[in-house]
């Protein structure tokens, strides 16, 4: 980039030395054109690195979320989970319930939530 700046610095002094009067004011806007281009090149580089940088934040956040994605529940705490729960028919209307096995354990009554009563016992 700083190649290109003393690169077009040259060619404007070598440039200012031509006397033939035709070609001057062609040399010269060809001069400002390439010093245009030069600022718009070195505009889009820094816009680039700004956007390489944010893209690398990014990618950051995006494994940090994952990691928490896939950290948050393993395939074993899953399966404990399913594990956990259990299907019971309710002996009065005889729907599915889905409840936890510790809940079956420990309580006597547990409420249908299809028909109120007690799911384990008549
Ligand atoms: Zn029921």
């Amino acid at each position: 980039m700083e190649e290109l700046k003393s690169q077009i610095e040259d060619l404007k002094l070598n440039l200012s030395n031509v006397e033939t009067k035709e070609y001057k004011s062609c040399f010269t806007s060809l001069v400002s054109i390439l010093e245009a281009m030069n600022d718009k090149l070195e505009e889009l580089t820094v816009n680039q690195e700004t956007m390489e940088e944010n893209i690398k934040f990014m990618d950051n956040d995006l494994t940090d979320i994952q990691d928490e994605l896939f950290e948050e529940v393993s395939i074993d705490e899953l399966s404990d989970m399913e594990q956990e729960y259990t299907e019971v028919s309710c002996c009065h209307c005889g729907n599915t319930i889905f409840a936890e096995q510790s809940t079956l354990k420990n309580n006597s009554e547990i409420p249908c939530p299809y028909c109120n009563k007690n799911i384990k016992a008549n």
